[in-house]
């Protein structure tokens, strides 16, 4: 499903909302559904160029298993359908926009800037921005951005990109083991480069990998990644040293898993409540210490706090309770059934 996307590029006066959600990731995108049951229309910005967040980014392809009622569901297709669940509410979404700052409206309200220039005019805040941007790290290659995305990658967005050639993964975490078990069957070779012996990957999985080498199914190699030979982009081989010896490993892609700098940036200097780099909230309604501006998802905090999908799910219905309150002052707002809710039986019927 494709969301209604906005071209701002020709917009220089501020977009008006009732609600703006920062970050389209599972929290963002089901918090536009609830916050449309209690009667607010919702803008999305991301800095990305597509909805879905971690999930669609980091991992689009892998099942998810811990969704309620789906078994195993892949970021991807979570995505999707929380997509399609808030189409009746129809969110208005601002890709390639990173927010930058906030100002308190003396009328009430927030006035936010992205980078772009771009700025909204907003009632309610809704910060759902995880841990900030996502940026993988890098290692320190000469000449690696002329690789990127033509045969170095940071995420598997398709499986099939990657069957019957020599790949080499870089890394000793769980997006490295996890990728080199899932991928080493469709590929003609499979090595998984790490530089010690001790993995922080789950033990599960690490067993499974000694298994598949000791079979001949991929190889382990110890050793640190030193340099990328290929040219226009495009992977031969990428060359390794270890114990004082260098050695060229074949590849035609290169995954490197090093883990991820995750930064709210200027986020954090907006005058809420912090912790670790994450919204402080109040577990009531989750809104932070400045009236008006609620975090959901990984971008919250408080008391066993838990990242994961569905916290985000349960804290963004709590959200929208009271982010309504601040939309619609002088309506009186009770909570609904989704079986009974008036507005959203509403929309379906418009939608069929
Ligand atoms: P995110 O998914 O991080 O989305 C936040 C969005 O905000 C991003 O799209 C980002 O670009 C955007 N953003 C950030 N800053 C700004 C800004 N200033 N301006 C505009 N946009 C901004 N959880 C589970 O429940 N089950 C699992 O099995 C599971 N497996 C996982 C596997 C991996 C490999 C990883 C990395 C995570 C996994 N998680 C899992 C965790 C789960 O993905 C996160 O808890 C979830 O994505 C958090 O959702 P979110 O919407 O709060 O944030």
């Amino acid at each position: 499903m494709c969301p209604r996307s906005r071209d701002d590029a020709m917009t220089s006066s501020p977009v008006d909302c009732e609600a703006l959600i920062i970050g389209a990731g599972p929290a963002g995108l089901f918090a536009a559904f609830q916050l449309g049951m209690a009667g607010v229309h919702a803008h999305l910005v991301d800095v990305l160029d597509r909805p879905g967040g971690q999930c669609v980014e980091l991992y689009p392809q892998k099942p998810i298993h811990d969704i309620p009622a789906h078994p195993a569901i892949t970021g991807e297709q979570l995505a999707a359908r929380l997509l399609e669940q808030a189409a009746p509410f129809d969110p208005v979404f601002h890709f390639r926009e990173r927010a930058e700052t906030m100002r308190q409206n003396p009328e009430g309200g927030f006035s936010v800037g992205m980078a772009s220039g771009l700025s909204f005019h907003a009632r309610a805040l809704v910060i759902a921005a995880g841990g900030g941007s996502i940026q993988p790290k890098k290692p320190p290659l000469r000449g690696l951005d002329a690789f990127e995305g033509k045969s170095v990658f940071y995420a598997v967005r398709n499986k099939a990109d990657f069957a019957g050639l020599d790949i080499v993964i870089a890394g000793g975490g769980d997006s490295a083991l996890d990728w080199a078990l899932e991928l080493a069957p469709r590929a003609k070779s499979l090595t998984l480069l790490h530089r010690r012996k001790e993995f922080r990957a789950a033990a599960a999985s690490v067993r499974r990998m000694r298994a598949m080498a000791d079979a001949g199914q991929m190889r382990f190699q110890l050793g640190q990644l030193r340099g990328l030979i290929g040219e226009n982009g495009q992977l031969r081989a990428v060359k390794a040293a270890h114990e004082g010896k260098t050695f060229d490993i074949p590849a035609d892609r290169l995954l490197l898993f090093f883990g991820l700098t995750n930064k709210m940036g200027a986020l954090s200097g907006w005058g809420m409540n912090m912790q670790g780099g994450q919204v402080v909230v109040n577990t009531e309604n989750f809104e932070s210490s400045i009236p008006g501006i609620f975090a959901i998802g990984d971008a919250c905090i408080y008391p066993g706090k838990l990242k994961l999908i569905l916290s985000g799910f349960h804290e963004a219905a709590l959200m929208a309770q009271k982010a309504c309150t601040y939309v619609h002052p002088d309506e009186h707002h009770a909570f609904v059934h989704s079986t009974s809710s008036e507005i959203l039986a509403e929309k379906l019927k418009e939608r069929n």
